[in-house]
């Protein structure tokens, strides 16, 4: 069953609830201090606007578990995006209840409302139902433009959908299911390289199983990869092995090898005695000396990479190659994220990490698709669909 656009939806003067992902970073003196997840709600919220509908904006920000934790308010998000529109927006201090029902009742068609972060109740973590029913009472239509937490099953993203008749997906959403979903039918042969790095194989191994069964390669960066050198009996130094997923890694490297899938690994690496080092030594798989640890990748991968990357049809990338925080160790995601921009490759990457990287090296604008979010995009090319994209059939 296909979901319906906000577009296709009759929505003049209807009571419209947009769920967006308005969680943005603060500093300590409550300045947002990234904007971009409220302006990537924008074109939705204005088609709401300009078809006259009465329009109700709810959101999470931040981890209140539950309580009421005026630290972590919508009403400074909600005083930026009438800032960024230049339109009149109103708060309500509360997402449910008589008060809310009010607010909404007195909403005229064009008008906005942001409700009151729907995390200060513990039913939306816990996908309530009588939460979900509260927020219906709300709404005519629902709308989400949240990808970023549709993987979680949230009452707003999940159970209210579920009970509504009238649904369908913000222009946000769409976009990102569509360019998503360029990835997922990949056959061998079809030129799909993964890029996959990062601190944890346990965090990975759900898209790298996934993975294995459409692409053609796959290159491992990133603390992960140490814990895939260890299956194979290399050792290096002190560098971070989870040694719980070694087993794990060596199923992987099997599984590539049984289905003609090429690994990379890496041949070397950029190393240092600690993290606050402010010296940095390479070495090979196998002169690796036992006080350092790993923090990048070497010369000789940065080119074996970016060589294997120049070959690929489509890549899809998550997670950064060493420990790009800092600039010491960042000569391997960035030398990598140069690949791929001057690759022809139609390339997709995901999440926080994902979009700084990319700025870092000044890429942003060669990749294809740059997903709004880091779990979710994971777990949408794992599991083709996600329990909020599948909340909005039928
Ligand atoms: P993830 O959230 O799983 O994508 O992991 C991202 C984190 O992995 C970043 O904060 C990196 O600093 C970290 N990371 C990548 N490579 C290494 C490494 N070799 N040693 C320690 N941390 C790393």
């Amino acid at each position: 069953m296909a979901i319906k656009s906000i577009k296709d939806l009759a929505i003049r003067e209807k009571r419209v609830f947009i769920r967006t992902d308005f969680n943005v970073p603060m500093d300590k003196k409550g300045n947002i201090t990234d904007t971009t997840r409220i302006e990537a709600a924008i074109p939705t919220i204005r088609h709401a606007i300009e078809h006259n509908a009465r329009v109700i904006i709810a959101s999470h920000f931040g981890r209140p578990d539950g309580e009421r934790k005026m630290e972590y308010s919508m009403e400074p998000v909600a005083a930026k995006l009438a800032e960024l529109m230049d339109i009149e927006v109103i708060f309500f201090e509360d997402c449910i209840g008589m008060g809310t029902q009010q607010m909404v009742r007195d909403l005229k068609p064009g008008q906005v409302l942001v409700l009151e972060n729907l995390r200060f109740y513990p039913g939306e973590g816990d996908n309530d139902g009588a939460f979900a029913k509260d927020l219906a009472k709300l709404c005519d239509i629902y709308i989400n433009d949240a990808f970023g937490v549709s993987h979680r099953k949230n009452a707003s993203v999940h159970a209210l959908p579920l009970l509504m008749e009238t649904k369908g997906m913000g222009f946000l959403m769409e976009k990102e299911i569509t360019e998503l979903g360029k990835l997922l039918h990949f056959k061998r042969g079809d030129g799909f390289t993964a890029i996959l790095g990062g601190a944890k194989v346990s965090d990975k191994i759900g898209i790298i199983r996934s993975l294995l069964d459409s692409v053609d390669a796959l290159i491992i960066g990133g603390a992960m990869a140490y814990t895939f050198l260890a299956a194979k009996g290399i050792k290096l130094g002190s560098s971070l092995v989870e040694k719980d997923k070694v087993s794990v890694a060596l199923e992987v490297i099997k599984g590539a090898e049984a289905r003609k899938v090429k690994l990379l690994l890496p041949v070397d690496h950029l190393a240092a005695t600690g993290i606050d080092a402010t010296e940095t030594k390479v070495f090979g798989n196998d002169d690796f000396a036992d006080n350092y640890l790993g923090f990048d990748i070497g010369p000789k991968t940065i080119k074996l990479y970016a060589d294997e990357v120049a070959k690929a049809k489509t890549i899809f990338w998550n997670g950064p190659m060493g420990v790009f925080e800092k600039d010491i160790f960042a000569k391997g995601s960035i030398a990598l994220a140069h690949a791929v921009g001057e690759a022809t490759a139609f390339t997709v990457t995901g999440g926080g990490d994902s979009v700084s990287m990319m700025n870092k090296a000044g890429v942003a604008d060669k990749i294809g698709h740059i997903s709004t979010g880091g779990g979710a995009s994971l777990e949408f090319i794992r599991d083709k669909t996600l329990p909020g994209v599948e909340a909005l059939k039928g």
